[in-house]
């Protein structure tokens, strides 16, 4: 068994505009975007990052806007919901907010004894906020998000499974402990982890795998502290007879990739070096930051990429 994962590092969506997808997780959410930048593969498309003060591993959404693709069709196989941590006492405040801001999808329900609120994202993405005692994360605040009431990052995500069999055992493998199990729903959580530490797996026999588009979550990251953990988590993956590719250098992380048993596509990026490698704290995710081969194609990209403000 693993003890170099330490949690969620981050989960990657997609998005069918960025203007509207950066007003959503900034003015409605609260988010700070902490990065700008562009898709390694496809630098015509941005790659945008929102989170805390300095996205802190465990607090960060990120997004690709691909203009105009079709919506995802939910199903098994993938992230159903993304659940952000936020204080006892905040979810009146959120209801209030997100019906002005005309959020669509709002349920107010309670799993595992923890009050929380559904609601969906720009493209159909399903998203809860759940109250939670005691999370020690910093909050980003503004956009009036008060610190009684701010995001403070993730508490979980929910992965929909034709069968969670293989994945339980993955998720045991990777250091997960069983925490409970209610209405079709495994709890897991990291001992040891950050405050993004708890993964529920949804059993779905009777659903269809699900088609990606706007508003599916493409794949969800976990932690390691450096690039030596990372090693050790591939190696031990590829001895399980894991497929997992090589290290890639995604600027701001170190990342590998591997497609779990239950058809959700895993990442394991580095903690390290962080979001404030190529900008100062004060100033994250205000220009755009381009990847050392794309560099060149600025001023074609200042041209092209939509505003995300103004
Ligand atoms: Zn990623």
């Amino acid at each position: 068994m693993l003890n170099q994962i330490k949690g969620l590092h981050h989960v990657t969506s997609m998005a069918a505009d960025a203007r509207q997808n950066n007003t959503f997780f900034t003015d409605t959410l609260g988010l700070r975007r902490v990065k700008k930048t562009v898709n390694f593969d496809s630098p015509d498309v941005y790659h945008l990052y929102y989170g805390d003060e300095t996205g802190t591993p465990g607090t960060v959404m990120t997004y690709f806007p691909f203009p105009d693709i079709g919506r995802g069709r939910p199903g098994t196989g993938e992230v159903g919901t993304t659940v952000l941590s936020v204080p006892v006492g905040s979810l009146g405040f959120w209801q209030e907010r997100l019906t002005k801001k005309g959020v669509t999808g709002l349920k107010a329900d309670e799993t595992f004894g923890e009050k929380r609120l559904e609601f969906a994202g720009p493209d159909g993405d399903g998203f809860a906020l759940v109250e939670v005692r005691d999370d020690s994360r910093a909050p980003w605040t503004g956009n009036g998000v008060g610190a009684d009431q701010a995001i403070r990052g993730f508490h979980s995500v929910a992965m929909r499974l034709r069968d969670e069999g293989a994945t339980v055992e993955l998720m045991k493998f990777m250091g997960y402990q069983e925490l409970d199990r209610k209405d079709g729903v495994t709890r897991l959580i990291m001992p040891d982890g950050n405050d993004a530490k708890f993964i529920d797996l949804e059993t779905m026999p009777n659903t269809n795998r699900g088609l990606q588009g706007a508003g599916s979550v493409h794949h969800v990251a976990f932690a390691v502290d450096n690039r030596a953990t990372q090693l050790e988590v591939r190696k031990a993956l590829m001895d399980t007879g894991y497929q997992v590719t090589p290290v890639i250098d995604r600027d701001y992380f170190w990342a590998i990739y591997f497609r779990t048993p239950g058809g959700v596509l895993f990442e394991v990026a580095t903690n390290e070096p962080g979001f404030d490698r190529d900008e100062d704290t004060a100033h994250l995710g205000e220009g755009l930051m381009l990847p050392q081969q794309h560099k060149h194609l600025r001023p074609i990209l200042a041209q092209t990429l939509q505003k995300l403000e103004g």
